[in-house]
């Protein structure tokens, strides 16, 4: 079980400093077909460490997957974001008592406004899907999945994913439809997946994870349906 250690780190924006959780090497012990990362121990270890990949200030909610002090940001970058903060309807209700899912989005908000790619924005949705799945919020674990599945598909459609992380991509908006019922869907996202496997990555030993993977829930997806 890997540890989570406390760090003073300051905040970028608003140059608040405080103690964050900051995880070193850890153990999993395989993962869920969504990826999802599984964690020897109790569950609430493996939330932990999956939160530990964000960091979000206290003071202005400002929050990033990289460590703060390897942020440096424009002043009008940091007013952007500073505005987006405090525009943002979610954060406004609750950070005052913030659930644990809340770090990840507030991180999406600053994603968008730093110009990210829509692949690491759905990254951060799909982390924060894991998170509410832990922790039993199944309402929010849907909502990220379906925020997921919306920057997943824009980054198909136009950043140019290649090779391992095209066939993942397309693979996990197969498996993220299907998680929410959207069996038909679903189907036709594995066989998306399944055919960019073999064009961008076939023969590929150590792809041969996901094209099992593949197989497997796409037989899911079809006694589901049936
Ligand atoms: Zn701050």
């Amino acid at each position: 079980m890997g540890e989570v250690r406390q760090a003073y780190v300051q905040c970028p924006v608003c140059r608040y400093v405080f103690r964050a959780p900051s995880t070193g090497s850890y153990v999993t012990v395989g993962r869920e077909p969504d990826l999802c990362p599984k964690f020897p121990g109790r569950q609430s270890d493996g939330t932990r460490l999956i939160q530990s990949g964000v960091t979000m200030c206290p003071a202005c909610s400002f929050a990033a997957g990289e460590p703060f002090e390897s942020l440096d940001l424009f002043p009008d970058e940091r007013s952007g974001i500073e505005e987006r903060l405090r525009e943002d309807g979610l954060l406004r209700v609750l950070r005052s008592n913030p659930p644990s899912w809340l770090p990840f989005h507030a991180a999406e908000v600053c994603g968008k406004e730093r110009g990210h790619r829509s692949k690491d924005l759905g990254d951060l949705c799909l982390r924060a899907s894991w998170v509410c799945r832990k922790e039993r919020e199944q309402p929010f674990e849907s909502t990220f999945q379906l925020r997921t599945i919306r920057h997943f598909m824009r980054a198909l459609d136009s950043e140019g994913l290649r090779r391992e992380e095209l066939a993942v991509t397309t693979y996990l908006v197969g498996e993220l439809n299907r998680r929410l019922g959207h069996h038909r869907e679903a189907l036709n996202w594995y066989v998306n997946a399944e055919r960019t496997l073999q064009e961008e990555a076939g023969g590929e030993p150590n792809l041969a994870w996901l094209d099992r993977l593949i197989n497997r829930q796409r037989e899911l997806a079809e006694e589901e349906a049936a």
